[in-house]
């Protein structure tokens, strides 16, 4: 029978020939392991340097890794079974750092660490829950994958994981079983050699398989931009985009090596979840097998054999997938990357793209319209000149000043900012800020756009913006630093949210679902404001995927301007669930978003729920009251 001895047992001597043989597996394992980890550390280092990288400052670095690699919060967060199992066997290979070097050296004779001594005999215990833990947390992983199977890990079966995740086990048992044996008991070598060999043959495969991640993400996380989605600069005349392999930096090649396959990304990815060809894991597999097979000195082309332009074409840009990636993949640069090299090359060639990029170039609105429309509306909706004298310049946008249902918005919106007697006015001459151009690739016209503006606000002395547009407040607050300093800019609802206890309260009952617009919560990180302006109107429903979760409306990256969608609409998706809250009324916060679900919801008829963006909800009390 088993019985539980009070310490970790341990081989009592090992001869001349054990150790020998010990010194042989290790360097073996050793040079399996550099065999493939030197090849990739090379194809890293040899990529080119991120000029706009920075280091410093170093604290936001170091909070995000102690967060997401330490305590692995994203991991759990997202996925909370998945999430804490793999949490589990992280924080057990932690915890056996420590006894995996001792085990060594035991066998070399130069044991550090005393199962019978106070420390040792602590530790040792310490690294069996979390052997336990660990164990638990495999079994249950290979049980996902093997046997529940989601469909975001793929149609083939991972032998390679299966091979893993029996190692760990087995390292983990061999572990565990040596609490129940004494050190003079022939089955304690046993155990010892069982659980070297399992180590040696995990460090050696590490490299050659996905698991390569254990090694490369702590430093893809530490190492990221620093930022959401941020877009390099275009560094000098022969920087056009991601082209060819000589154009992969270093991180892009360092986070292509670090992806761990697990279809987070494409789970959440709204082109990937409507039958398009788009498929984020797929486009930063499709980086690693041309850094594989070509290396990053290349010449090809990144768009043809290992990814398509066509599904380059295909993001929103709504962020699901940079939001969700465990191993800090920045998805949006390299996709944005592609497709700046596909339109400064003229690869890509699309009718809507090129008459957007003209209609921006000469009229420097998305529409195509000429300037004088938007004049004749600021005069019809009685909208304020801004002089340098108010509190805030109100933005258009290209829907604010151009669109019918957005100009609405803006209209309801300078009645609401009248009623609370905010100075504000708008500007003559305002051009798009270059949101579409900016994800299409076109840096070319994105900078006269930015410069143009930044230009205008500096002669009027704006200082405050205040736009009913999150693609605007992101593009004028991040993008726009490239080429100047912007003034102060923030989403209406949080103008909203500030003024709440001004505004009214409609005591109706109506219920109201909230659409998170991708550009105000994965990337603003801003929820609760338009909520807070929700509650006012009437009851806030949710559906099903919200807040970080929301799933987009299809219209961002400039995607809105081009032609008709291959597979379903995913506005029409997103509408269907809005729908089935049974909600009232849905609440936008995003002339864009608005603009999708008005035609989506269009085809439901008489049974829509109606559709108003938080300035019409709220506006609307105006009158009530
Ligand atoms: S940004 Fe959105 S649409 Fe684009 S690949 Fe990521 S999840 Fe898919
Ligand atoms: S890119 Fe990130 S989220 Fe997507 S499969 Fe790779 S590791 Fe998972």
């Amino acid at each position: 029978m088993l019985t539980l001895t009070a310490t970790l047992a341990e081989p009592e001597h090992f001869s001349l020939v054990e150790k020998l043989l010990l010194v042989v597996l290790v360097a073996a394992s050793a040079a399996g392991f550099w065999r493939r980890f030197g090849v990739v550390l090379h194809k890293i280092l040899k990529s080119k340097k991120d000029p706009s990288f920075h280091l410093f400052p170093i604290g936001k670095r170091v909070w995000d890794f102690v967060c997401e690699v330490l305590f692995q919060t994203k991991v759990i967060r997202q996925r909370p079974l998945p999430g804490l199992a793999h949490a589990f066997v992280f924080w057990g290979f932690c915890a056996f750092a420590l006894v995996t070097l001792n085990h060594f050296a035991v066998g070399l004779g130069l044991g550090f660490l005393n199962p019978a001594g106070f420390f040792g005999r602590f530790y040792t215990y310490f690294a069996a829950v979390f052997a336990i833990a660990c164990a638990a947390g495999i079994f249950g992983l290979f049980v996902r994958r093997f046997l529940v199977r989601p469909k975001w890990l793929g149609k083939k079966l991972s032998w390679e994981s299966g091979f893993i995740a029996f190692l760990i086990f087995l390292l983990m048992v061999t572990y565990l079983a040596s609490f129940f044996v004494g050190d003079a008991d022939p089955a304690t070598r046993i155990l010892w050699w069982v659980h070297s060999l399992a180590i040696l043959i995990f460090l050696a495969i590490i490299p050659h398989t996905k698991h390569l991640h254990l090694i490369l993400s702590p430093a893809t996380v530490f190492l990221s931009r620093g930022g959401f989605s941020q877009i390099p600069p275009l560094v000098g005349d022969e920087d056009f985009g991601l082209i060819a392999g000589t154009d992969l930096t270093r991180l892009a090649s360092l986070q292509a090596y670090s992806c761990v396959e697990c279809g987070r990304c494409t789970e959440h990815c709204p082109a990937a979840n409507t039958g398009k060809l788009l498929n984020p894991k797929e486009i930063i597999l499709g980086l690693r097998s041309y850094l594989n097979d070509l290396g990053p000195a290349s010449e090809e082309p990144l768009l043809g054999k290992y990814n398509a332009q066509e599904a380059a074409f295909q993001c929103t840009t709504c962020g699901a997938c940079e939001f969700q990636c465990p191993v800090g993949i920045e998805h949006l640069p390299i996709i944005v990357g592609l497709r700046r090299g596909a339109v400064n090359t003229g690869a890509w060639e699309d009718e809507y793209g090129s008459k957007l990029f003209l209609a921006l170039e000469r009229g420097a609105n998305a529409h195509g319209l000429p300037a004088s429309e938007r004049d004749k509306f600021i005069e019809k909706a009685g909208l304020p000149i801004f002089d340098g004298t108010q509190e805030y310049c109100l933005w258009l946008g290209c829907m604010g000043g151009y669109d019918p249902k957005g100009r609405e918005i803006i209209a309801d919106f300078a009645r609401v900012m009248n009623y609370l007697g905010t100075s504000f006015g708008v500007l003559r001459k305002e051009k798009c800020c270059g949101d579409p151009v900016r994800r299409l690739g076109n840096d070319l016209v994105f900078q006269q756009l930015a410069e143009s503006n930044l230009e205008v606000f500096e002669q009027n002395k704006a200082k405050k913006i205040v736009s009913i547009c999150p693609h605007c407040v992101r593009t004028i607050q991040e993008d726009w630093k490239e080429f100047g300093t912007p003034p102060q800019v923030e989403h209406h609802s949080e103008f909203l949210a500030r003024h709440a206890d001004k505004l009214p309260k409609q005591a109706n009952g109506e219920s109201i679902v909230f659409h998170d617009p991708c550009y105000l919560g994965r990337y603003r990180n801003v929820y609760e404001q338009p909520r807070t302006v929700v509650g006012l109107a009437g009851e806030l429903v949710e559906a099903p995927r919200n807040h970080e979760r929301s799933f987009c409306c299809g219209a961002g990256g400039g995607l809105v301007f081009l032609g008709e969608e291959s597979g379903e609409r995913v506005s029409k998706v997103r509408a269907a669930e809005l729908v089935a809250t049974g909600a009232k009324t849905v609440g936008t916060a995003c002339p864009f978003c608005n603009s999708m679900f008005r035609d989506a919801l269009a085809e439901k008829g008489e049974c829509a729920p109606q559709l108003l963006d938080i300035a019409q909800l709220t506006a609307r009390g105006l009158t009530e009251n």
